[in-house]
């Protein structure tokens, strides 16, 4: 298709003379002929993403009927390295329209987004069960001796080859068929599942009209919902959503519990108020459909085969580890109830501890005990000192330095746009995106425009990473002011960032974050052990007003109370980690009702009433349309790893150790998906890690 394009451009140049390139309408039909190539998002229409995503498939489909009817023996380069290379205006498109509809969607993107998702679906399945291509790269895996394979090749082989076998390339043609439909049928389900969610989430609001209804909460939260309340045209009233950066702050602080109750009910009954956006039926529906397609590629269950390919390797596995560290967490959950009611009857409430009252009595807690709360440290964290910080800490490790671009393009004007470079030279374009919006779905992520690879003449290719957060965003007199935790999930993206900007591959499909989920939490989460440490908050943490270093005192403070809270902060997270191993584990096809089994396994391992999973089932978005269906647990899991290797700096007595820090980059940000992750861990740290520093991380131990 290249060649025909060049040719044509070709004669129209001789002809003309000066006339330049013919340029389609379609920005996706061109090379971007902006800075680094970024992705020309002024230029880029809704109406252009269908055509250039048909056009995609076509080029794709007949790059594989060519792999498919050469003549030759099938060999690595003509059939996986092929395969490697194909679809590249598919992957162009993809690579703008998942992050947009993600950070920047509208009805217009989700409608593309339902339609869309069977074509895909489809489209995967013809690549993935065509039997002849399998044939081919069956005959490239069983020979793969002959080849003269790279290390990388050779992971690359043994990927593509087990990714057909598990996407059913091995079925007989009636299976293949069931399958279709079971993939097509998941896809869209997974697609209303999100919508359903983004509207729930914006659907709800707060709106207070009394001033004395704002009891407890600190001046700088009226701001914000005083903001809030305007952008809604409800100027002179405030409004709180549930979106977290508003939740959090009115149930930590507010005095009026009825109110607390109201908006923490809202939120967790998300996806659950059997109204349209209801998302029982559809989750009861892909449990279902996760069980028979499992069935189908001969797996007892969904988790069996979606923990084949990560470290943990089967669902027991899995379950024991959340069930040691259960077993830890839940008793000081309970002290910490306990704590908290005493507090209660102390002051004179007669009722129980409820879920919405948790945040507010903890916030008291710490406030008695260590004298600190969020709005005493959030004059430090400003923002921008924090995101100064992190660049900090890149710099230390790894020589990265970060210079802020304005003439880059960006998808929302929210967004900052930074050039990296290292010793002068160009590494990859880093876009941050921090504040809530209506038309940004909820949460953290890191994505990337453009992947770090090399093209198929080995010419290096560079990541365009985006970093998207729903940080407390700026009030009409105030920055936007972070607390410790905001902060740490800056510290955790950007350790994302490192491993797509440090990314040091050849081929695109095991490049940058393209590890396992029980692996790929490693790098963002050992950037979250910066966050606090001493040495880099005298770096960032200065006030917003005095420019006062962070105090010593309010130093030792947080470090104290970072270890405060972890009970329900494990047991929450751990809950909803078992919750997705029980939908995942079922080995039977079943009609579930949703809030029954919900309940049931809850009751089994003995959720205490007080803390509610972090993630219900209804808006438990991870798992239904995210790709972390048994795949939760991976964060704990990967605190094992980042625990351990952030002892790897603590031991040499410098948190910025040059060479340790060559040894991580060397040994897991470069590798990206190119050698098996335990191997990889062993390669950087010489040994296996062990539970232990994640116990004593957490002040469980
Ligand atoms: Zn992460």
């Amino acid at each position: 298709m290249k060649k025909i394009l060049f040719l044509l451009f070709f004669t129209a140049a001789v002809f003309t003379g000066c006339k330049k390139e013919e340029k389609s309408d379609n920005p996706f039909f061109n090379k971007y002929d902006t800075p680094f190539e970024v992705p020309p998002f002024e230029q880029i229409k809704a109406a252009h993403f269908m055509p250039a995503y048909l056009k995609g498939i076509e080029e794709e489909r007949n790059e594989i009927k060519v792999i498919i009817s050469n003549p030759d023996k099938p060999t690595f380069d003509n059939t996986i390295k092929a395969l490697e290379y194909s679809g590249q205006l598919l992957n162009k498109v993809s690579r703008v329209f998942g992050p947009l509809n993600s950070a920047n969607t509208n009805d217009t993107l989700q409608k593309i987004n339902r339609e869309l998702s069977p074509i895909l679906s489809k489209h995967r399945d013809d690549i993935s069960l065509n039997d002849s291509l399998f044939q081919k790269v069956k005959s490239v895996f069983e020979n793969r001796e002959q080849f003269k394979l790279s290390e990388e090749e050779k992971k690359v082989l043994d990927d593509t080859y087990k990714d057909f076998v598990r996407s059913g390339a091995a079925l007989s043609p009636d299976d293949k068929d069931k399958l279709r439909k079971i993939n097509e049928e998941m896809s869209l389900l997974s697609v209303q599942f999100g919508q359903n969610l983004l509207a729930e989430t914006n659907g709800y609001k707060l709106v207070i009209d009394k001033k004395e209804e704002l009891s407890g909460l600190p001046e700088g939260v009226v701001a914000q919902a005083a903001t809030m309340a305007s952008g809604m045209k409800l100027d002179g009233k405030w409004v709180f959503t549930l979106q977290v950066p508003s939740m959090t702050p009115f149930l930590q602080y507010s005095d009026r519990r009825d109110l607390r109750e109201k908006l923490f009910t809202g939120y967790f009954m998300k996806g659950d108020n059997d109204n349209t956006n209801d998302n029982k039926t559809i989750i009861a529906k892909i449990a279902k459909l996760r069980v028979e397609r499992s069935h189908l590629l001969g797996y007892k269950s969904y988790a069996d085969f979606a923990l084949e390919r990560n470290m943990a390797k089967n669902p027991q596995k899995v379950i024991e580890f959340l069930s040691k560290v259960w077993a830890a967490a839940t008793p000081v959950a309970k002290a910490e109830a306990s704590a908290q009611q005493e507090m209660i009857t102390r002051e004179g409430g007669k009722f129980k501890l409820e879920p919405w009252d948790w945040w507010y009595y903890t916030e008291k807690i710490k406030k008695e005990k260590y004298n600190l709360s969020d709005e005493v440290t959030r004059p430090y964290f400003k923002i921008d000192n924090v995101m100064e910080g992190m660049f900090y800490v890149a710099n230390q490790l790894y020589g990265l330095e970060f210079t802020k671009r304005g003439d880059i393009p960006k998808y929302h004007k929210d967004v900052e746009t930074f050039e990296v470079r290292r010793n002068g030279k160009h590494v990859g374009i880093l876009m941050i995106d921090n504040y809530p919006r209506p038309s940004k779905r909820g949460g953290a992520w890191c994505g990337a425009f453009r992947s770090q690879s090399r093209d198929i003449k080995g010419k290096m290719i560079y990541p365009i990473v985006t970093m998207v957060t729903n940080s407390t965003p700026p009030a009409s007199d105030k920055p936007s002011l972070l607390t410790p935790d905001e902060a740490s999930t800056l510290f955790h993206e950007f350790g994302h960032a490192l491993h797509q900007l440090l990314s040091n591959s050849s081929y695109p499909s095991v490049s940058g974050t393209s590890v396992p989920r029980d692996f790929v939490e490693l790098p963002s989460q050992i950037m979250e052990h910066w966050v606090l440490e001493p040495e880099v908050l005298k770096v960032y943490a200065k006030h917003y007003l005095t420019g006062e270093i962070i105090p010593a005192d309010i130093v030792d403070k947080l470090d104290k109370a970072s270890k405060f809270n972890t009970g329900f902060i494990t047991v929450e997270y751990l809950a909803a980690a078992l919750l997705d191993m029980e939908y995942h584990s079922l080995t039977e096809p079943m009609d579930l009702d949703i809030r029954t089994f919900e309940k049931t396994a809850m009751d089994k391992y003995g959720l205490i009433p007080e803390i509610k999973p972090r993630y219900r089932s209804t808006y438990f978005n991870h798992i239904w349309a995210s790709g972390y269906a048994s795949g939760y647990y991976a964060y704990i899991w990967c605190e094992i790893l980042d625990a351990d290797a952030f002892q790897a700096f603590k031991e040499t007595g410098n948190i910025f150790n040059k060479e340790v820090a060559a040894r991580f980059e060397k040994e897991i940000l470069s590798k990206g998906g190119t050698r098996d992750p335990l191997d990889m861990y062993i390669a950087f740290r010489g040994k296996e890690p062990g539970i232990d520093a994640l116990l004593l991380n957490r002040g469980l131990k």
